[in-house]
């Protein structure tokens, strides 16, 4: 998509936030253990490479993604370190990836026997890196059994001139909450997974932000930081009480474009859903959903000069309208996210009002918004 350039509507993205929330973060990490800063989605919207760059300054050893091409952008920027794709890859691709030197998340014997055959056939001469997901209750991806763990394994064995074993990992599906009782059953089939690996690979992880945060770090030297490296709390309001202070990185500002008087009694936008119930000032922005801000943020306000505006009629592809307290000349700011005066509007109020999280509001914005490294 084009980047919008020459208008006035930006992420800026605090660099030194991220810095010091996975400093934070990796200074109570036992030592040993190492920290991945998962980047996917175009680091959860804030720009993968650049978020690389700064994580490796604050101490990340490594990076996770969702997709091979993923890694593969990493790679082309420049980034050397180990790289895991975390979603399943078409074993079509084991030899671009060993040959990119990234490593693949496996979870089932098929794909390892498929990957070794393809890599044969391919006479690629080094290894391709795996991770063994376990699937201890997440019901996504992984290994079931210990028993179907230790065939893997098993294979891994018999194929070790192609394969190297490099990781083994699980994810939690309640790390953010703050009842334990299904986290800990989840850690006991990990335990049980465990049991049948003779031998622990290079790296053995099990926590994502919330797990770092709130949880011992089961037994793992390496853990996957995800959305607190993004300054945002894992559990939304769920958990307040936090090791550190989280830093949030992104804010989200534009500008009033055009602002008129409307009389009352005079309708604004499509379906004609709102209607003016006395003389008003109707400021348009010169955002939309196309750019990530959904129709249903029809009624949330935003910040003009500290002051909350409703948006007011649905929210079109490229605009929407706001309910201005008074006049404002054009090229006044307008905050989305981020502090205007003494109010602020967060990922969490905008996830809240949408009746979602805050990940999916970060990664919602698209790449049609210009990203501002500050
Ligand atoms: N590990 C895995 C397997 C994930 O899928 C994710 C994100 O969804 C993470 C780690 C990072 O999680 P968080 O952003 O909550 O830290």
């Amino acid at each position: 998509m084009t980047v919008g350039n020459l208008r006035n509507a930006q992420l800026k993205i605090n660099l030194q936030a991220i810095y010091a929330n996975i400093h934070h973060a990796k200074e109570r990490l036992d030592p040993g253990t190492e920290l991945f800063q998962v980047v996917k989605a175009d680091g959860y919207g804030h720009g993968a490479v650049q978020v690389a760059r700064v994580a490796e300054k604050a101490g990340a050893t490594g990076f996770c993604v969702a997709i091979l091409d993923e890694a593969l952008q990493l790679r082309q920027a420049g980034i050397t370190e180990p790289i895991l794709v975390l979603g399943i890859t078409d074993p079509e691709f084991a030899s671009l990836a060993a040959s990119e030197k990234v490593s693949l998340t496996v979870g089932s014997t098929d794909w390892l026997k498929r990957a070794a055959k393809l890599l044969e056939d391919s006479h690629f001469t080094g290894h391709l890196n795996v991770h063994l997901a376990l699937d201890t209750g997440m019901g996504r991806i992984g290994f079931q059994t210990p028993d179907e763990l230790k065939n893997a394994l098993g294979i891994l064995e018999a194929n070790d001139d192609s394969l190297l074993f490099e990781g083994i990992f699980t994810h939690f599906a309640t790390a953010d909450s703050p009842d334990d009782t299904y986290f800990k059953l989840q850690y006991q089939n990990f335990q049980n997974f465990m049991a049948v690996v003779d031998q622990r690979p290079r790296y053995v992880h099990v926590a994502n932000s919330a797990t770092s945060l709130w949880h011992k770090v089961c037994g793992g030297n390496m853990i996957r930081f995800g959305i607190s490296a993004y300054g945002l709390n894992p559990s939304g309001r769920e958990i307040t009480d936090l090791p550190y202070q989280l830093q949030p990185a992104l804010s989200f500002t534009t500008e009033i474009d055009f602002a008129k008087l409307v009389k009352k009694g005079h309708s604004i936008g499509y379906g004609a859903t709102y209607t003016t119930d006395s003389d008003q000032w109707i400021g348009t922005v010169p955002v939309g959903y196309a750019d990530g801000v959904p129709r249903a943020m029809q009624g949330f306000s935003v910040l003009v000069d500290g002051q909350p505006c409703p948006i007011v009629g649905r929210v079109c592809m490229d605009q929407f309208m706001i309910r201005l307290p008074h006049q404002y000349p054009y090229g006044t700011m307008v905050t989305i996210i981020g502090k205007s005066g003494d109010a602020e509007i967060t990922a969490d109020d905008v996830a809240d009002y949408l009746h979602t999280i805050s990940y999916e509001v970060i990664c919602g914005f698209s790449s049609r918004i210009r990203r501002k490294y500050l």
